[in-house]
């Protein structure tokens, strides 16, 4: 147990403001301050808010406002010193920290404790083409520029004159069909059936690919509820092209992996994810790009550095399987936030650590009008009784009461009026791009 001298205020520093470090600063400040304990927590991130993943598919739809999806550190975390920057380098020897102001820029941050939290980043897998013409969705920018891009290119499909052309500007092609592709398909599907609804022009002719490696859609969820996906999506026109995957890419063209090309001016790459790229810069070990911890979520031989989320290589103590890992969700970020809160806090003198383990709830996958798949403790849920348990749990999970509300509101204006088809230009093609929004693709 470290005592902390009458000179030295200890501080504990959390880098990343996503689910797991949103969880730890809060769970650590509000633990050291019960206890009276005078140490100070710095949480340094770009961003000045946690935002809620799981709904930017809502949002590239146009069904809910990005800021809704944002829950602002400022008003959460009253206890926290929120720091803007990014950590570019850490000295574990020295104990110390570089911050940028991620760009050009010079801070050293001493700490005491250190909890990294800097999450993932998308897999670009080196396909040609991909950085430049290609968008993720881990971002508000990439989820805000996919919305007002593919409305724009519908908007001047009404006016294209070739033929050839007009079917490219209405074409969308999304690569990866696990649940944030295939949730993000299902958003566009929708809101270019109401583009055409509203502009009367009948049936939307718009085209939608999804491709995917593997042999089925969403895993994750067990055959049953795939292959209702599937169905789902299928009967909707969306192209679900399994066992194919994207081979390049051009501003104008898509070439798949079976030859066959399409012209698209919309493409969406979603393929998987990666541990964030500071995690390289340490020098300690990392397992498929996370840096390993132990079940306490300490990085072995480094007591006082802690690692938590996508960015973690967590022993899965709840798996059958010994040497698993937990997978990158957003459930296990949040629990493994709070069990490092638990943890750092211990360090300090304050309470007890807890080795962590966490049984998976499943998972709720919303794919756009009328239609859910969600396995819930092990139920298989589909139609509207999933969509009640997706829309319910996210209302749950999102901490911040404002949030939920206006979430609830826009989902409630959903059934009552159209979504609104005006683009504000807030977000341009550079700030989306994979080298700007997620800081990879050089
Ligand atoms: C579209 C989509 C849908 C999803 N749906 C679900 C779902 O339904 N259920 C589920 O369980 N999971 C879902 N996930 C996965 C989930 O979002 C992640 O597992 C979760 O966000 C991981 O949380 P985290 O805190 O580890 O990282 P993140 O949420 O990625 O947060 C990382 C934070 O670190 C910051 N950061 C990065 N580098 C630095 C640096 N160098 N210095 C300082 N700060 C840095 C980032 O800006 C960010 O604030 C979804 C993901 C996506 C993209």
């Amino acid at each position: 147990m470290s005592v902390p001298s009458a000179h030295h205020r200890q501080r504990v520093v959390v880098v990343g403001s996503g689910f797991a470090g949103f969880e730890t600063a809060r769970g650590v400040s509000r633990r050291l301050r019960r206890a009276e304990h005078p140490a100070e927590v710095v949480l340094v991130s770009p961003n000045d808010y946690m935002l809620y993943t799981p709904l930017l598919p809502d949002v590239a739809g146009g069904l809910i406002d990005p800021r809704y999806v944002a829950v602002p550190l400022a008003n959460e975390l009253p206890d926290v010193s929120l720091r803007p920057g990014c950590v570019d380098r850490v000295d574990l020897a020295t104990r110390t920290l570089h911050v940028s102001d991620c760009a050009p820029g010079d801070r050293e941050m001493s700490w005491d404790r250190l909890v990294l939290t800097p999450g993932s980043v998308t897999k670009l897998m080196g396909v040609p083409g991909v950085a430049e013409h290609a968008r993720g969705l881990k971002t508000v920018a990439e989820a805000l520029y996919l919305r007002e891009h593919f409305l724009h290119q519908l908007q001047l499909a009404e006016y294209e004159a070739d033929p050839r052309d007009r079917r490219a500007r209405r074409t969308v092609v999304v690569v990866g069909a696990s649940y944030a592709g295939t949730e993000l398909i299902a958003q566009l599907h929708a809101l270019a059936e109401d583009h055409a609804r509203q502009r009367g022009q009948g049936p939307a002719q718009a085209r939608f690919v999804l491709l995917d490696l593997a042999d089925r859609v969403m895993p994750e969820v067990g055959e049953k509820l795939s292959d209702l996906a599937l169905e789902s999506l299928r009967e909707r026109g969306i192209e679900v092209r399994l066992g194919t995957s994207l081979e390049e890419l051009s501003a104008q063209e898509a070439t798949l992996t079976d030859g066959d090309v399409i012209g698209t001016r919309t493409v969406a790459w979603v393929t998987g994810v990666t541990g964030a790229p500071m995690l390289e810069t340490l020098g300690l070990p990392l397992e498929n790009g996370r840096l390993v911890v132990d079940s306490h979520l300490a990085v072995p031989g480094h007591p006082d550095v802690f690692a938590a989320g996508d960015a973690a290589a967590v022993p899965d103590l709840a798996s059958t399987h010994t040497q698993q890992i937990t997978p990158p969700t957003a459930q296990h970020a949040v629990r493994q936030g709070k069990a490092a809160a638990r943890n750092v806090a211990a360090s300090l003198g304050v309470g007890s650590r807890r080795r962590y383990k966490h049984h998976d709830l499943g998972l709720v996958v919303d794919l756009g009008p009328g239609y859910a798949v969600a396995n819930p403790l092990g139920l298989k849920l589909s139609g509207w009784p999933a969509k009640v348990a997706a829309r319910g749990y996210h209302l749950g999970a999102l901490p911040r009461a404002a949030n939920r509300w206006s979430i609830a509101l826009a989902w409630a204006a959903e059934a009552t009026s159209d979504r609104p088809l005006s683009r504000l230009g807030l977000v341009s093609a550079q700030e989306s791009d994979f080298r700007a929004s997620e800081g990879i693709g050089d």
